[in-house]
């Protein structure tokens, strides 16, 4: 009787100690947080507040996609390629449909994914034909030994592959082609921002990150932006964060962005807002240029949005129930 009193205290005790344990790490487990951008850029006097309010519309769309498939127990890396593609199929950003045309009038495109969980990373540089760059950017990551194709070698891949195929007049608008022709007037400066992407931490604790752009408005036929170099405006880590950047990319590539976030944090133990502070405001922001902002989301959940523009498209959200969206300061 003595013994059979022991074990059912042992037990009691032990349901009373490891449930609430266990609820706690299920909790933990459970945690997801997404963070998105549509670019960064200047004059936010140049904004109604109905276009503000379109603009921020289109961000809460792009927002929930990635929710939905993050509070179902999706993958990072699923919920970035997935936002990405919807704002690159949005003609209000600038990447895929909508991309900002080059000094000739034409789209040249560049994206990047990377999975936190195995430093695997794919991208894509200068497409001119790839409907979503972002999807053929992952292509490259799961299915050849490199990290970046260009050009046509890249067109071709993404054929074999059955990526969707489209004229490069697809990407204009009317409104990226008057903005190419007052920048050929010298009406209007090159605007080297606009971009999209997206950050995401999932309930298994795997960060990704994806970035797509059209680059910089009225660029050299052939320039590369920061978005394809990893380390620079595309970067995750499951050892410290996912980022993805909106800016000048000359600047983002010389100070190798959102590697330099990630190493302050590893090495300097830095959180991640201390980190991405040091880097918009000690570094881009002291640089010749037209600046530009980050989206990152750390591996405990934590959400840093870090912008020294006038503006910068922005959503965000947390497991815990938060959320944001934005474009003014
Ligand atoms: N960073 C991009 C580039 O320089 C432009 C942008 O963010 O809009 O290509």
């Amino acid at each position: 009787m003595k013994k059979v009193s022991f074990y059912l205290s042992t037990t009691i005790l032990l349901i009373m100690f490891c449930i609430p344990m266990q609820a706690q790490q299920v909790g933990e487990q459970q945690k997801w947080a997404i963070s998105l951008h549509g670019g960064a850029g200047g004059a936010s006097s140049s904004l109604t507040p109905e276009r503000v309010a379109v603009y921020e519309q289109h961000l809460a769309e792009a927002l929930n996609i990635g929710k939905v498939i993050l509070t179902n127990g999706g993958a990072a890396l699923d919920a970035v390629e997935a936002v990405v593609r919807y704002l690159e199929d949005c003609p209000l950003f600038n990447a895929g449909h909508g991309a900002v045309a080059t000094a000739e009038g034409r789209h040249e495109l560049d994206a990047a994914i990377m999975d936190g969980s195995n430093l695997m990373a794919g991208a894509i540089a200068g497409v001119t034909d790839i409907k979503n760059p972002i999807s053929t950017a992952r292509m490259v990551m799961e299915k050849t030994p490199h990290v970046l194709l260009i050009g046509t070698g890249a067109s071709s891949f993404a054929k074999q592959h059955g990526a969707e195929i489209v004229e490069n007049e697809y990407f204009s608008t009317p409104a990226r082609l008057e903005q190419i022709r007052r920048i050929r007037e010298q009406k209007e400066e090159s605007d080297p921002r606009g971009t999209v992407g997206c950050v995401a931490l999932d309930v298994n604790g795997n960060l990704a990150a994806a970035t797509s752009t059209g680059g910089m408005s009225g660029k050299m036929w052939g320039r590369v932006g920061d978005v394809p170099i990893i380390g620079s405006g595309t970067y995750a880590n499951n050892n410290t964060v996912a980022i993805s950047g909106t800016g000048h990319g000359e600047l983002w590539i010389r100070q190798v962005v959102a590697f330099q976030v990630s190493a302050l944090m590893e090495y300097k133990g830095l959180s991640l807002q201390e980190a991405a502070d040091e880097v918009i405001w000690n570094k881009i922001d002291k640089m010749e240029g037209s600046g530009g902002g980050i989206v990152c989301v750390d591996k405990q959940g934590n959400v840093a949005l870090v912008f020294n523009t006038g503006m910068m498209h922005r959503a965000w959200a947390q497991s815990s129930g938060a959320w944001g969206v934005g474009v003014l300061k």
